[in-house]
């Protein structure tokens, strides 16, 4: 099926791009990166200031050791002086995987006859968040494939569904979704089932190495997907996550198209995305690139710093698609969330397996970290990270709290950190083992202990009381 912009409504095609490859390469070859300019660089983004093309390309132009440990050490700083030790958790649901794309590197394209095509059954997705939600999560994210299926109205009932559920004292308090863009009036009907973000990753900005990949279907328009968030803005969803898949071109070119696309939204509406994204190629079931663009481990590194410094007020999400050493190397740069007791297998969650091999004709790519929620809760616990499931701002419609928490003095202190904690709470009242419970709770106390002002401190003690009593959800 080739996609026919004809076939659009004529408001959606106002929508202008606003990738210049020309542009980008332009910064990318005429920018040098002094060791003055690099530190007068990391110094403006430490300001609280997001940083220009040409400022981001004087980072990825850096490449003497010494600098580039520069870099990394201003995303630790301006991670630990802005964000402070949260890392909020959340898993991925993948509901349907028919597709009707032919995207190169993806294990679900149409093409592929050995994968087991699933959709989930209002009964098949009841049954996977109730074993979600017997685990501790209370974020999800959706995901779906790009199929006539899953149109707007299959995604909103999905979302109804889930929030529906609810098992013991669990519940689902915000829900993500990952799918194909939709057109605006598409975007209204989902956004009224009450999303949380709606992420569309672009996969490659480069606009000839998009045309290579992606080999049928209606992603191959590069325009349609690459306006598919302003088509959500237009729709009322302000809160949207952005997202480039690496190894399909030269990551320096991807940041900078990162970047280009979060100017593009803080220019015409005013608010940058929430979050950014930035998977790494990893195996598929008849996967099909081009491997010359590989991201090593160390220029991955490298680019969530740059990212960290170029854009500090969006939220970073780094998922199991990377290993447990890379995540917790790459955590301190600066990101915000991460998933635990990751299953991308369709129906995985509800399944009582002995072992944790993926069937890759089940699922889109391999994952690299198969810890469970609690393994992933007691490895942040000890490193004194404090995890989170809050979801506060987007149930009192403080929609863009990543920008809130950058940009409001005294918004981490007064709103994050504590919901943080009682979200910890209720995970060690109600699904914590003993031995996580124990070290948990120490890291409560110490937080506590952490809290200057003695009224709020007191506030924040008595909502943990009334929490081990039973009661639920509470939040400031
Ligand atoms: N079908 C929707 C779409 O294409 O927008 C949902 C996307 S997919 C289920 C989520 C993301 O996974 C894709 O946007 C892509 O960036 C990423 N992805 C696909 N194949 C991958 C692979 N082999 N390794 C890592 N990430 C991959
Ligand atoms: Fe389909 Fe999305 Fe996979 Fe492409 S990335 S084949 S659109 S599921």
């Amino acid at each position: 099926m080739i996609f026919r912009p004809e076939k659009l409504k004529i408001k959606d095609q106002r929508m202008k791009p606003f990738i210049d490859s020309d542009e980008l390469w332009g910064y990318i070859h005429a920018t040098p990166a002094t060791k003055e300019r690099v530190r007068e660089v990391i110094a403006k983004s430490l300001g609280k200031n997001r940083l220009t093309l040409e400022e981001t390309a004087v980072l990825i132009n850096a490449t003497d050791p010494d600098l580039i440990e520069e870099i990394k050490q201003g995303a630790r700083t301006l991670k630990e002086k802005v964000y402070g030790q949260r890392i909020v958790l959340f898993a991925p649901l993948y509901v349907g995987n028919l597709c009707t794309n032919n995207c190169a590197y993806c294990g679900f394209k149409a093409s592929n006859q050995q994968v087991k095509r699933i959709t989930l059954d209002e009964d098949d997705l009841i049954a996977q968040v109730k074993a979600l939600e017997d685990s501790g999560q209370k974020r999800l994210i959706l995901v779906f494939g790009e199929h006539p299926r899953y149109d707007a109205k299959f995604i909103a009932d999905s979302v109804r569904t889930v929030y529906s559920v609810k098992s013991g004292r669990g519940e689902i308090r915000r829900v993500n979704i990952n799918a194909a863009p939709m057109d605006i009036d598409g975007f209204r009907i989902i956004k009224d089932s009450k999303i949380g973000t709606y992420q569309v990753f672009q996969e490659t900005y480069h606009e000839e190495t998009y045309g290579k990949v992606h080999l049928g279907g209606i992603k191959r328009n590069f325009e349609w997907r690459l306006t598919s968030l302003d088509r959500a803005q237009e729709a009322g969803i302000d809160d949207v996550g952005i997202g480039a898949l690496f190894g399909l071109y030269d990551w320096r070119f991807e940041v900078l198209g990162l970047v280009r696309h979060t100017n593009h939204f803080e220019a015409v509406y005013n608010v940058g995305p929430h979050t950014i994204s930035f998977p790494r190629i990893q195996y598929a079931s008849q996967l099909n690139i081009d491997k010359s663009h590989m991201v090593t481990d160390a220029e991955f590194t490298r680019l969530v710093a740059i990212l960290r410094l170029a854009v500090p007020y969006t939220g970073l999400i780094l998922t199991a698609r990377e290993s447990a050493a890379i995540r917790d190397e790459i955590m301190q740069f600066g990101v915000s969330q991460i998933d635990g007791g990751t299953n991308i297998e369709l129906g995985g969650y509800s399944k009582k397996k002995d072992n944790l091999d993926q069937d890759i004709d089940m699922e889109q790519f391999q994952i690299n970290d198969n810890r469970t929620l609690n393994e992933i809760m007691d490895e942040l616990i000890d490193k004194k990270y404090i995890p989170s499931f809050c979801t506060a701002c987007y149930r009192l419609g403080r929609t863009g709290e990543h920008f809130m928490e950058f940009s409001v003095p005294g918004f981490i202190k007064r709103y994050c950190q504590p919901n943080a904690l009682l979200t910890l709470v209720e995970y060690l009242e109600d699904y914590a083992p003993a031995e996580t419970k124990l070290k948990g709770y120490e890291l409560v106390s110490e937080k506590l202990g952490e809290i200057e002002d003695t009224a709020f401190r007191e506030n924040l003690s008595g909502k943990i009381e009334q929490l081990k009593n039973g009661t639920r959800d509470l939040y400031f």
